[in-house]
C-alpha cells in the first residue's frame, strides 16, 4: 500500500443490528493511517462487519463479497463481525476474503490493516472495548453500547456463541462517553447491547442505577432503551418509569405469546406475567413494542391460534416481526415440524395488521403533547420520532433538523402522524 501520498481509503459495509452499527463506529474511530470513504468504488480496503443471525444472513454476506469483484478497482476485503465465528474459517481457506478479525480485535483495526500479509485473528469472546465514540455522523440520537453478549440460551439464537456471555462496560466509561456526546450536542441516548437488561449483573449494579447517573449529565434529555427482556424490568427499574428523562416507549422482547411456544424456544418469559407487566406499563402511559418470531418449528395451528388470542390482550403499539429463518448450529435448526414459508407469511401478515391497528388506536386516543426530536428531511418534510416512538412528518418553513419540537396540533393518519409547524 502506498502511504507516501493520501491515506488509503476504507469503506465499511455493516450488516445486522444496532450493535454492529456501533461496532463499526468504534472501528472508524480507531483508524489513524487510513481515511473512511462513503464510496465503495474509491475504497482500497472494504471492511465487512457481518451478521450471522440466520443462514440467509451468511448468504447475503457471501453475495456482497462476490459483488466486490465487479468494482473497477478490486479492493482488499477484510471480514469481521459475528460471521467470523461461524463462516470465518471457510471464507479464509477458500480465499474469499483477504483477512479476518473477530469482535475483540476491532480496536486494533489500524495495526491490523497495516499488515501486508493475510491474517485471521479471531480473538476471544470475553473482551470489552475501551473506545469512547465522539460523534454519530448525521444522527441526532446517539447509540451507547453498555454491554456485550448474552447468558440466555434461546433455542433459535446463535448470538451467545458468536458474541459470548454477558459482560458490561464499566460505568465510568459509559458516563464519560455520554458526557462527551452530550457536550457535542446530542440530547437523546439509546442504550444498546446484545442483552441490555443484563447490564451490571456481575458488577452488582443495575440498569436503573446507570439511568439515574446518566440523567444527571448536562444535555441528556431523553433516554431510550434497546430491547429489554420482561424479567429484567424489576422493581428498581419500575420506580424510574415516570421520570421525565425516560422515553415513553419500551421495546420488550416477548418473541411469542403462546406458553407452549415460549417453552419450545427456551425463553425465560411467561405469557401471564408478560401481560401483567405490559398492562402495568400501559397504565403508566407507555407505548410498547416487541420482537415476535413467526413460524418457528413446532408452531402448530393450535399454538398460533392461542398466541393470537393472547396477542389481542396485549397493549402493544409496535412490533418487529420476523419470520423464522434457520440458523445452523442452534437447537431450533433441527426441530420439527418446520413451518412452510407461505403459512409463516400469512401468520406474519395477521400479526402485523393487528399491531398496526393497535398503533393507530393508540395514536388516536393519545392526548399528550408530542415531544419530537426531528432527525431528517425527506421530500421537503421533516421527519422525527416522538416520545412514544411514533414517526411524525412535519411541514415547516424553517429547518428543524436536530431540533426538539412540541406538538399538540397534529393529524393522525393510518401510518404516521402529520403536522404543520408555524
Ligand atoms: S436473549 Fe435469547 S434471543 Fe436474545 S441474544 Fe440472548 S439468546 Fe439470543
Amino acid at each position: 500500500m502506498n502511504f507516501s501520498q493520501n491515506k488509503p481509503k476504507v469503506y465499511f459495509k455493516t450488516f445486522g443490528c444496532r450493535t454492529n452499527v456501533f461496532d463499526t463506529q468504534v472501528m472508524m474511530s480507531n483508524l489513524k493511517d487510513f481515511e473512511v470513504t462513503q464510496e465503495e468504488k474509491d475504497a482500497d480496503v472494504v471492511v465487512i462487519n457481518s451478521c450471522t443471525v440466520t443462514n440467509s444472513a451468511d448468504s447475503t454476506a457471501r453475495g456482497y463479497i462476490n459483488s466486490l469483484k465487479k468494482l473497477p478497482k478490486t479492493p482488499r476485503v477484510v471480514f469481521t463481525g459475528c460471521g467470523v465465528w461461524t463462516k470465518g474459517e471457510t471464507l479464509f481457506k477458500e480465499d474469499k476474503v483477504d483477512s479476518l478479525f473477530g469482535h475483540s480485535e476491532k480496536e486494533k483495526i489500524n495495526e491490523l490493516l497495516l499488515q501486508e500479509e493475510r491474517f485471521f485473528q479471531a480473538g476471544d469472546l470475553t473482551h470489552i472495548d475501551e473506545t469512547i465514540v465522539e460523534e454519530f455522523v448525521g444522527k441526532s440520537r446517539a447509540f451507547i453500547k453498555i454491554q456485550e453478549g448474552c447468558d440466555f440460551r434461546c433455542s433459535y439464537c446463535i448470538i451467545p456463541y458468536v458474541r459470548g456471555d454477558a459482560r458490561s462496560y464499566s460505568e465510568d466509561k459509559i458516563l464519560e462517553q455520554v458526557t462527551t456526546l452530550a457536550a457535542n450536542g446530542f440530547g437523546e441516548f439509546i442504550l444498546t447491547g446484545t442483552n441490555v437488561g443484563s447490564y451490571g449483573k456481575k458488577q452488582h449494579t443495575s440498569l436503573a442505577k446507570l439511568l439515574k447517573k446518566m440523567a444527571l449529565i448536562k444535555g441528556v434529555r431523553r433516554i431510550r432503551m434497546g430491547s429489554i427482556e420482561p424479567i429484567q424490568i424489576d422493581d428498581e427499574f419500575k420506580e424510574l418509569i415516570n421520570e421525565p428523562f425516560m422515553a415513553k416507549h419500551l421495546h420488550i422482547a416477548l418473541q411469542h405469546t403462546s406458553k407452549e411456544m415460549l417453552q419450545i424456544m427456551n425463553r425465560r418469559n411467561k405469557v401471564l406475567s408478560d401481560l401483567e407487566l405490559f398492562e402495568f406499563l400501559r397504565d403508566n402511559g407507555y407505548a410498547l413494542g416487541t420482537d415476535f418470531i413467526v413460524g418457528h418449528p413446532g408452531e402448530t395451528e393450535k399454538i398460533w391460534k392461542e398466541a393470537m388470542e393472547n396477542l389481542h390482550k396485549f397493549p402493544l403499539t409496535h412490533v418487529h416481526a420476523f419470520t423464522y429463518s434457520k440458523r445452523d448450529g442452534t437447537p431450533s435448526a433441527t426441530m420439527k415440524p418446520e413451518i412452510k414459508g407461505d403459512i409463516a407469511k400469512i401468520r406474519y401478515n395477521e400479526l402485523t395488521s393487528i399491531i398496526e391497528q393497535k398503533n393507530y388506536d393508540f395514536r388516536r386516543e393519545n392526548n399528550k403533547t408530542l415531544e419530537v426530536l426531528v432527525e431528517s428531511v425527506k421530500n421537503g418534510k421533516y421527519i422525527g420520532l416522538d416520545q412514544f416512538f411514533n414517526q411524525i412528518e412535519i411541514d415547516s418553513p424553517v429547518d428543524l433538523v436536530g431540533d426538539w419540537v412540541f406538538l399538540d396540533d397534529y393529524k393522525v393518519e393510518l401510518e404516521k402522524n402529520v403536522a404543520r409547524f408555524k
